[in-house]
């Protein structure tokens, strides 16, 4: 489900590689100063990410079905929201190094000059990652 692509960047051209999505038992956030990635594994997200099962009409993804069906019909909790369940995430997932914060809707950076603005790169690896 996830990509790891190198791209370029647009304003100062240094090449990096960006990684998008999660994984089938993990997310992957990004500071919203430095654009460092981090995963934060289902385990580690616990009942908040049972409750959001909870709520969903149809499985996670087809890899987890089995699990998440199971979950939808025995676990007792109330279901989550998504938006509250991003909130969750983002409180768990903690501070940056650099000062910033992680979250589930910032995006990767460029590592010098931190610009949002990338390209693919044309001849660029691209690795897709569980
Ligand atoms: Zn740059
Ligand atoms: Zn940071």
């Amino acid at each position: 489900m996830g990509v790891e692509m190198a791209v370029r960047c647009r304003k100062c051209g240094c090449g990096f590689s960006a990684r998008f999505g999660g994984g089938f038992i993990f997310h992957l956030l990004h500071c919203d100063t430095c654009g460092k990635d981090r995963s934060i594994s289902f385990e580690e997200i616990g009942e908040a990410h049972l409750r959001y099962l909870k709520g969903l009409k149809g499985p996670y993804c087809v890899a987890t079905s089995e699990h998440d069906r199971f979950v939808r019909e025995n676990y007792p909790g109330e279901p989550l929201p998504e938006e509250d369940y991003h909130k969750v995430i983002d409180s768990i997932a903690g501070e940056c190094g650099c000062g910033g914060h992680f979250r589930m809707d910032a995006k990767p950076r460029c590592p010098e000059c931190r610009s949002e603005e990338f390209e693919e790169v044309e001849d660029g690896m691209i690795c897709h990652y569980d």
